[in-house]
């Protein structure tokens, strides 16, 4: 055990080389005891792990409000939907925009359940944070500086996901940009990279997981759907994301997958979020966590 932390020490000050510009205050050694994000009391990167589900995007109310209640009854503590749709061809589903940040404020009246929704451009900011609890930026703007500070200069807690293309070391320095601006509410989320493989959507890197909880004092969750692309891979991703020591997760649900403008074939059906629930508390357990409960 001595041994393995020797080791995590000296690999720990080979990457930041650098003391002057190395990313210091994520870094463990500044708050080795570990950032808790509340989000309307629930605490994020305690011993309880927290589960954000809900649809990829926004598409009616009605769909967004079924899909809130589905989550809610299986577990769910936080409901994710984007409003605002990174997309990889400018002819797919955007997201509903505003009418869509409307729909998500609806539904947590309705649900009670803090909302996070993704802000891709620094103009989209005050309004989505009118309507989210958390705002998310997406790993294709993991780099976009503007964002990053704006998202400093905000006081919501921030979900930053790590760029598909990025290193653990670019990824820090990204979250060093929200905290250097006076936010240290910060989650992180391992959602998949890219790799050679092409037998899923991206390659989920469970390395990052202790790597990540090693060099900083943030939260970490795991987003197996879009790490794995696939329905049936996410119950397994999920399970591992736990024992692995994530501090949450973040699933898409879906009331119709077969319907969803986007995302469908990673969305869970509702019966299935609500078994993978029950195992989660079972690993939770055995590795001497929780799921929160509301
Ligand atoms: C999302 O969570 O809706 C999303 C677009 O994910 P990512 O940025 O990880 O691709
Ligand atoms: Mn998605």
């Amino acid at each position: 055990m001595t041994l393995i932390l020797k080791e995590m020490e000296t690999r720990q000050v080979t990457i930041n080389a650098n003391p002057q510009t190395g990313p210091k205050l994520v870094s463990r050694d500044s708050k080795p005891e570990g950032t808790i994000v509340e989000v309307e009391g629930i605490p994020i990167g305690g011993k309880e792990i927290v589960v954000m589900a809900g649809p990829c995007a926004v598409e009616t109310l009605e769909q967004l409000t079924e899909t809130a209640r589905s989550v809610r009854a299986g577990g769910a503590t936080i409901l994710r939907g984007g409003a605002f749709k990174p997309r990889t061809s400018p002819y797919s589903f955007q997201g509903l925009g505003n009418e869509g940040l409307e729909m998500l404020g609806k539904a947590k009246a309705m649900t009670g359940l803090p909302v996070v929704s993704e802000v891709m451009d620094t103009r989209q900011v005050e309004n989505v944070a009118k309507y989210a609890d958390i705002l998310q930026i997406g790993s294709r703007n993991m780099q976009n500086f503007p964002l990053l500070k704006e998202a400093g200069d905000c006081k919501l807690p921030i979900l930053l996901k790590r760029g598909m293309m990025a290193t653990i070391d670019e990824y820090l320095y990204a979250a060093e940009y929200v905290l250097s601006r006076g936010n240290s509410s910060v989650i992180l989320c391992e959602r998949g990279i890219r790799t050679f493989e092409t037998s899923s959507r991206f390659t989920l890197d469970f390395n990052s997981i202790p790597v990540l909880k090693q060099r900083t004092h943030l939260p970490v969750i795991v987003d197996p759907s879009h790490g794995s692309g696939e329905r049936w891979i996410v119950p397994s991703m999920a399970k591992a994301a736990i024992a692995a020591g994530a501090d949450g997760l973040l699933i898409e649900v879906h009331y119709r997958p077969e319907e969803a403008l986007c995302d469908g074939s990673q969305a869970l059906y509702p019966e299935d979020f609500g078994m993978l629930m029950a195992d989660l508390r079972k690993i939770a357990e055995a590795v001497g966590r929780s799921i929160y409960n509301r």
